[in-house]
C-alpha cells in the first residue's frame, strides 16, 4: 500500500506485559513490542489488529502523533481489508476529549506525548480515534487509488528525510497540501470540508438519520424463541436506561438481552453480531457473540459489553447497538450520552 520497499531487513517482535501507558504494543523502529495478550487464542480480533498497527509504525514513525497513529490503525484495517474483503471501518470508540484534531493538538502539545505513559487514556485514544476518521474519510471521498496516492506521497517525504526512521515531523499544510494534490484542485472545496469536519472543527460531523432505519425482526426461529426485550443498562442487572452523562460512567455499558427459547435435547449455540455506532456516522465496533442455549431453560438474559474500554470515557452524542443474526436485525436499542 506504501508501493516502497519495506523499510527495515527484519520484523523482531518482544513479547512483554511491560509497556508503556494503555498501548497495545509500541514500534521502537529496532523492534516492536506486543502485550502477551495478542497471542490469537486469546483475542483473535485484537491480535491481527494489533500485529498489522505495529508493522504500519514502520512506515509511519512521524508527527503529529495523530497522523502516525490515526495513519497505524487506518493501515491495519485496510490491510485486513485486503486480506479478507471486508469493508474498512474505524476500530476506536469516538473520542471524549475533542471534536476535532486542532482541539486536541491544543489540548495537549506534541512535545508532551513523549510522556505516553503518564497521558490519560482517553485522551490519549483520541489520537487514534480522530486519526482515523480522518483518513477513513478522505478513503471514501478519494477511493482507493487517488487516497494511496496522497498516502504514498507522504510516506515519499519520510523516507527521503535524513537521517529516517528520526520522527520526521509534518507540519499540518504539508498532510493537507499532499491529499489536495490528490483530490485536485477542483475537489479541493471536498477536501476542505473534510478538514472542517475533522481536523479544523469549524463543521459538525453528526450525521443525521439513523444508521440502519430496517425494522427489527426479534424471533430467533433456531431457538424456537426470541428477544423479548433489549435496553442499556449501567451494570449487569441494573435498571434499564435510554441516557447517561458521560461523567457518570467509564467504560462498558451493557446491551441486555432478554429472550426467550425452547430448545429441546443438547444445547444450542447462536452467533450473533453486535455493531455499535455513533452519530458521527461511523461503526465503531462489529463483533460476533456466541451464546449457548440450554434445553432446560424457557429464557434468560444476555449482557454485551458497550462503548469504550474500561477506564475511557464516552463522548457525549447519540449511540445505537444493533443485533443481527446473518444479515437480520433482531434486536436494537438507541441511546444518549449526555456531557
Ligand atoms: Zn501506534
Amino acid at each position: 500500500m506504501f508501493n516502497a520497499p519495506f523499510p527495515t531487513p527484519a520484523v523482531v517482535i518482544h513479547v512483554t506485559p511491560y509497556l508503556a501507558g494503555a498501548a497495545a504494543g509500541t514500534n521502537y523502529q529496532t523492534h516492536v513490542t506486543l502485550k502477551p495478550e495478542i497471542d490469537a487464542n486469546e483475542k483473535p480480533e485484537f491480535s491481527v489488529h494489533s500485529v498489522f498497527h505495529e508493522i504500519a509504525h514502520y512506515y509511519l514513525y512521524a508527527r503529529p502523533t495523530w497522523y502516525a497513529e490515526g495513519g497505524a490503525e487506518f493501515a491495519a484495517s485496510y490491510a485486513r481489508h485486503v486480506l479478507t474483503h471486508t469493508p474498512i471501518e474505524v476500530t476506536n470508540s469516538p473520542c471524549s476529549e475533542a471534536k476535532s484534531l486542532s482541539e486536541l493538538e491544543t489540548l495537549f502539545p506534541e512535545d508532551s506525548s513523549d510522556a505516553s505513559a503518564n497521558i490519560d487514556p482517553s485522551l490519549w485514544q483520541c489520537y487514534y480515534s480522530l486519526g482515523e476518521r480522518l483518513m477513513l474519510t478522505l478513503y471514501h471521498a478519494l477511493g482507493e487509488e487517488r487516497f494511496l496516492q496522497g498516502w504514498r506521497e507522504l510516506y515519499a517525504t519520510l523516507a527521503q528525510a535524513p537521517a529516517y526512521p528520526s520522527e520526521y515531523e509534518f507540519e499540518e499544510v504539508e498532510l493537507r497540501v499532499a491529499w489536495l494534490r490528490a483530490f485536485g484542485r477542483l475537489n479541493q472545496p471536498e477536501l476542505e470540508q473534510i478538514w472542517d469536519r475533522w481536523y479544523r472543527g469549524t463543521a459538525s460531523f453528526v450525521v443525521d438519520g439513523v444508521p440502519d432505519p430496517s425494522p427489527a425482526d426479534a424471533s430467533l426461529p433456531a431457538i424456537k424463541g426470541g428477544v423479548d426485550r433489549a435496553y442499556v443498562t449501567l451494570s449487569p442487572d441494573g435498571p434499564a436506561v435510554n441516557s447517561f452523562s458521560a461523567g457518570d460512567v467509564t467504560g462498558w455499558a451493557y446491551l441486555t438481552l432478554e429472550y426467550s427459547q425452547r430448545v429441546e435435547g443438547s444445547a444450542r449455540e447462536l452467533t450473533l453480531e453486535i455493531v455499535e455506532h455513533s452519530e458521527d456516522g461511523f461503526p465503531y465496533s462489529r463483533r460476533d457473540v456466541t451464546i449457548t442455549f440450554q434445553p432446560q431453560h424457557a429464557g434468560g438474559t444476555q449482557w454485551i459489553s458497550l462503548g469504550p474500554q474500561p477506564g475511557q470515557r464516552w463522548a457525549p452524542g447519540r449511540y445505537w447497538a444493533y443485533v443481527y443474526e446473518g444479515v437480520r436485525k433482531v434486536a436494537e436499542v438507541e441511546f444518549e450520552v449526555t456531557p
